[in-house]
């Protein structure tokens, strides 16, 4: 058997054991997660455990996030195939390609250089041609291309950055997590009306979302 192969078996089991049996049940949504080759994503010497049921490093003290978790935000995105969708924290760029698939475009921020330029290699190694990478603080959102029917930010806040919630559309979902260290939640934001509203959904654990509307790294600490 190829390596290839290996991890298409993997791949399959990571589908129907982390997500859909823990209730992901939106077919767009599984079958985005069967087409990307998440051991694209994570470091060389980790492509073993790409298909694990947790988080995996990927450099600079970052995460790229567990499965089911990456699938669940996906799947409270509620995306039709026609959204303009911007995420904060591209990280690996796993949830961005995942997003590809489900959307019409997607923009991703990423405040470290070095992962915002190997995620838009990966990217451009696997023919995803609808992703933005931009390298800058996603607290501030990117405005050029506003508004979004859909924003996800994958690292925790203390409260939903202002400017997400200006560049979301009427009608739009923001998925964000809100906590600090010690706890966190994983919140849905709606803005109907002109009116924006939330629905705390589960736990989470996330690395800091930094930048001008994120944690400074005392304020973490101290907490
Ligand atoms: N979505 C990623 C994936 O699929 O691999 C996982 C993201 S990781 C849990 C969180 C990312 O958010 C890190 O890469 C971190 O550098 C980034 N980040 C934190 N604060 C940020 C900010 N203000 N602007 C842009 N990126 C930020």
């Amino acid at each position: 058997m190829t390596d290839e192969t290996i991890f298409a078996e993997w791949r399959e089991a990571m589908v129907i054991e982390q997500i859909e049996r823990r209730g992901i049940r939106d077919p767009r949504v599984l079958e985005a997660f069967r087409r990307i080759p998440r051991h694209e994503f994570v470091p060389p010497a980790l492509r073993s455990r790409a298909y694990d049921d947790g988080p995996l490093p990927i450099g600079k003290g970052q995460t790229i996030s567990q499965p089911f978790i990456v699938a669940l935000m996906t799947s409270l995105l509620q995306l039709k195939g026609d959204e303009k969708v911007l995420e904060v924290g591209t990280g690996s760029g796993y949830q961005a390609a995942i997003l590809s698939l489900l959307a019409k475009w997607v923009y991703t921020i990423e405040r470290y250089d070095v992962l915002a330029r190997r995620a838009e290699a990966t990217f451009k190694r696997l023919g995803l041609k609808n992703i933005t990478v931009i390298c800058g603080d996603g607290t501030l959102g990117y405005p050029e291309v506003a508004p979004y029917q859909g924003i996800i930010v994958t690292a925790a806040a203390a409260a939903p950055p202002p400017p997400l919630l200006e560049q979301l559309d009427e009608g739009g979902r923001l998925v964000i997590p809100i906590g600090d260290y010690l706890g966190q939640i994983l919140q849905v934001w709606t803005k109907s009306g002109g009116r924006v509203d939330y629905e705390d959904i589960l736990p989470v654990s996330f690395v800091p979302l930094r930048g001008r509307y994120g944690w400074s790294p005392q304020a973490w600490e101290r907490y």
